[in-house]
């Protein structure tokens, strides 16, 4: 094991303004509060909240967070600009993002000025936030494509004015290891240096990493990568590389990472990658037979992280790669045990699901062992009519009859869209019978038509149990409810005591 550094490395977090400039992405100062607190709680150093300057929400969440209380120091972005200082320090920020463009490009062609008019509105500009009271970071837009002579003189002479540090911004992504090695070191004898890299060629990461190796002591970083374009360094991919490649001990609170990683992915709705590191859905989940096979016997054969380390979970799938080991093992946890005739033929039918393209979920397999075991399985939930109606000026609703156990019940309930309200009516329907809970719903298109077939999962847990189950139709309601019936009902029958020849 390599140990990385001697000196103590700083996380300055901007997923709520890099970040928030991911195309797309507005938060509320609430939904801004509630990601800061957890981001000040995982122990990042420095939450950068937005651009004090930038609208009136934007005030009013620095406001908010900085009168929070929390242990990290508030950063808020601003121009070199008076009217960009006095915002972040009335409204009570501990620390400015002071940026300023160092390329000529930017110079010339965004700012329309001088090298020397622009050093000078730099200068000026910490003085000036100094003596507000502020703690400065004075970063260079675009540094790696500026002339590094210059960029060492705003630096040098910045810090002259008070600049408390420095911030190398690799502003399009466009640094590499090879260079960083030669210009990171001389730059970070000047001042403590933080670096801020983009991911638009993949290497953030790697760019961050090496700089922290050639001397910088602080990283930009953003839950989930995001960040304008194609995203800043992760937070959670910088945290396990350090902890598991670099053996160093970050301080962040790892098992809150997963849970982090929901939270901003839920309010900003950016969506994460299914094969995300570290946060993907698929991060922690085995299909392919003697991958399955060798996890179920030692974690660490395929997997470099432990999941509950980041608060997750291992997920065993099946699928045409699927091996009898983890199909025999996913039946076990539903209570069956079937002989090995049968489960040859449960694998057998599998696999020519997933040949087919499909996706099996716990609903199909038990539907499969059901069929091989010939165990008679009488739903406890038949639907009789269902209706969802929406349109404007008017409240999604949807009005079911089902019988449950013999007995006829109608009911109606409403939501925000008619899935919405189609799941609400269901779980209310059998309410008294059990508290189903959706965990999760997850909506996929087979064709990109608007008549193709639409193939609804859903999650549902009733007392700590958690099955999955689809249903796939052109109707998306339709399939959201076929999901949620077919999942409902396996939860609700009786518990097969044996649901197989052997006893196991
Ligand atoms: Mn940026």
């Amino acid at each position: 094991m390599v140990v990385l550094l001697g000196q103590r490395l700083r996380f300055f977090d901007t997923t709520l303004r890099d970040g928030e400039q991911t195309p797309g992405v507005s938060l509320t100062p609430q939904q801004k509060l509630e990601i800061a607190t957890a981001l000040s709680d995982i122990g990042v150093d420095v939450v950068e909240v937005g651009s004090a300057a930038a609208s009136v929400g934007e005030r009013d969440a620095m406001k908010l967070i900085s009168e929070a209380g929390l242990s990290a120091e508030i950063c808020t972005f601003v121009r070199a600009l008076q009217l960009d200082i006095d915002a972040a320090a009335d409204f009570g920020a501990d620390s400015v993002h002071l940026v300023i463009p160092v390329s000529d490009l930017h110079i010339e062609k965004k700012m329309r000025k001088t090298r020397e008019q622009v050093a000078q509105m730099a200068w000026d500009a910490v003085e000036y936030a100094k003596g507000r009271g502020l703690i400065v970071e004075l970063s260079g837009e675009d540094a790696s494509r500026a002339d590094q002579v210059f960029l060492h003189e705003i630096y040098s002479e910045g810090v002259k004015r008070g600049a408390d540090r420095l911030c190398f911004c690799d502003t399009v992504g466009l640094l590499t290891p090879e260079k960083i090695v030669k210009i990171i070191p001389p730059l970070s004898r000047i001042a403590p240096l933080s670096i801020h890299c983009h991911d638009d060629l993949g290497f953030a990461l790697a760019n961050t990493v090496a700089a922290l190796k050639a001397g910088a002591g602080c990283a930009h970083v953003t839950v989930n990568g995001l960040g304008e374009r194609a995203g800043n360094t992760a937070l959670e991919e910088l945290v396990m590389a350090l902890e598991v490649l670099y053996g160093y001990e970050t301080g962040i609170k790892k098992v809150d990472i997963y849970h982090l990683s929901s939270l901003v992915s839920r309010l900003t709705g950016v969506p994460l990658p299914v094969n995300k590191a570290v946060v993907g859905e698929m991060a922690f989940t085995h299909e392919s037979g003697i991958h399955a096979h060798g996890v179920m016997k030692e974690p660490s054969t395929y997997e470099s992280i432990k999941p509950e380390e980041i608060g997750r979970k291992r997920r065993i799938v099946l699928g045409k790669h699927s091996g009898s080991a983890s199909v025999e093992a996913a039946l076990n946890e539903m209570k069956y045990s079937p002989d090995a005739p049968q489960l040859k033929e449960i694998l057998k039918r599998i696999k020519q699901l997933g040949d087919e393209g499909k996706r099996v979920s716990d609903t199909d397999l038990m539907a499969v062992a059901d069929a091989v075991l010939v165990i008679e399985c009488k739903p406890v939930i038949k639907m009789k009519q269902f209706t969802a109606i929406s349109g404007s000026n008017m409240i999604p609703t949807a009005s079911v009859t089902l019988v449950v156990n013999g007995v006829e019940m109608t009911g109606a309930a409403t939501g925000d869209g008619p899935v919405d309200a189609a799941m609400q009516v269901l779980r209310k329907s059998v309410a008294e019978l059990a508290d189903i809970r959706l965990e999760e719903y997850h909506v996929d298109a087979i064709s990109g038509g608007t008549d193709a077939l639409v193939e609804v999962t859903v999650r549902l847990s009733k007392d700590g149990k958690i099955i999955t189950s689809r249903g796939a139709r052109t109707d998306i309601i339709m399939a959201s409810v076929e999901a949620m019936i077919a999942g409902m009902n396996r939860l609700l029958r009786e518990e097969h005591e044996d649901r197989g020849k052997n006893t196991r």
